[in-house]
């Protein structure tokens, strides 16, 4: 358990701002806003991700207060972490109502979040509103759908999630474009050059002589046959590939048998984000279903092959990433990437990134101050 077990007890200001988060990208993304709205922040975590790779470290890298713990829902079926959660964040607000609460992107956690602010008359913010991958397959889909409805304020990170969100009647003063707090997120903790040498050697590598993988959503990893495609793909490319595991991951791969196959990738546990941030402004490409690494390989100027059936991150296609399916020609993209790297580096490294300027959290604290009235 990286968080703690029991509730911290906290001294909150009166009508403070409540941030509700569940998994590692959250934390990430929300870290420059709680700590820009300082004392008013209350952060709530549901235990969405309570293993210690995937939480505590990641407050502590950004140097944040723990957060309260209300519950630990990770593992249950989905539906029980929605319900269970609402309930429980509803009983918090109820008892001593925040002016606001912040939520950011589309898990579980973000939409028991919304549902309890909603049902508490509680003005909701979304942060990175608008992303639509059109696929209903998603969970995540039916999350940030639902959340950009209920939401009083939408944090749209790009024009294209800004139209999204217009399409479906959501504009005006409801809808601001910030850039993606992935930015600051990022640059804050990104190693410097001399210590990202001194970690390559450490692990036997060399600068953009290495492949970084992540693989974690429950399309690719959950069926047996997608995530045998996907690890044997990885095990036949001609670098060196290293994979960070996500434990959901990791716990199918050895349910499913495919321990032969980890054995022939690098993998090792899920990277404090310094040390992953280091990895991927250092690999030659990056081969992930990730969300957040579509955005980060944007900054670190790496391409990358984006491996699912849908994205609801297109800014980037077609110059920092291709979009394969599992089993549909990933290997070939990756050998095509290969081929012509150092021009490719040279290009992306000319191509701004569509997430903004870094000033994302500043203009979304500003925004968030005015709605709640601070
Ligand atoms: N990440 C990390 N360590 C790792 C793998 C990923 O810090 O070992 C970071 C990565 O830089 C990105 C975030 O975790 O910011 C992405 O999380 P994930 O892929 O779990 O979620 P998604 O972005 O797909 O919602």
């Amino acid at each position: 358990m990286g968080i703690p077990q029991s509730p911290v007890s906290v001294d909150l200001p009166p009508g403070s701002v409540a941030v509700v988060l569940g998994t590692r990208p959250e934390i990430i993304k929300l870290a420059h806003i709680i700590r820009l709205l300082g004392p008013a922040a209350r952060v709530i975590h549901t235990g969405q991700h309570y293993d210690a790779n995937l939480s505590s470290v990641f407050f502590r890298a950004f140097d944040l207060p723990l957060p309260t713990l209300f519950l630990e829902v990770g593992g249950e079926p989905r539906g029980i972490q929605i319900g269970e959660a609402t309930s429980r964040l509803t009983q918090m607000f109820l008892d001593d109502p925040p002016r606001a609460v912040v939520v950011q992107g589309d898990t579980n956690a973000v939409l028991a979040g919304s549902l309890a602010a909603n049902a508490s008359d509680i003005p909701l913010v979304h942060v990175e509103a608008g992303l639509r991958s059109y696929d209903r397959a998603m969970p995540e889909e039916h999350n940030r759908v639902v959340c950009d409805h209920l939401s009083d304020l939408c944090l749209a990170p790009t024009g294209t999630s800004a139209a999204n969100l217009a399409k479906e009647g959501i504009a005006g003063s409801r809808v601001a474009i910030t850039g993606n707090p992935v930015v600051e997120a990022l640059r804050s903790l990104l190693p410097p050059a001399d210590q990202r040498s001194q970690m390559l050697s450490r692990h036997g590598l060399q600068s953009n002589r290495f492949i970084l993988s992540t693989f974690h959503r429950p399309e690719n990893v959950d069926d047996r046959h997608t995530w045998e495609t996907i690890l044997s793909d990885l095990a036949a490319l001609p670098l060196p590939v290293v994979l960070p595991l996500h434990p959901r991951s990791r716990h199918r791969a050895a349910s499913f048998g495919l321990q032969p196959l980890l054995d022939q990738i690098r993998v090792v546990d899920p990277l404090p984000y310094p040390q992953f941030l280091a990895l991927l402004s250092e690999c030659a490409l990056a081969v992930s279903d990730s969300g957040g690494v579509q955005e980060e390989v944007s900054v670190v100027k790496r391409p990358m092959v984006v491996v699912r059936n849908s994205t609801e991150r297109p800014e980037v296609l077609g110059t920092f990433a291709v979009l394969r399916q599992p089993g549909d020609g990933v290997g070939e993209a990756v050998i095509q990437i290969l081929q012509s790297l150092q021009d490719t580096h040279h290009q992306l490294a000319q191509t701004p990134s569509p997430y903004g300027d870094g000033t994302a959290s500043q203009r979304s604290v500003t925004l968030i101050e005015r709605l709640a009235g601070a």
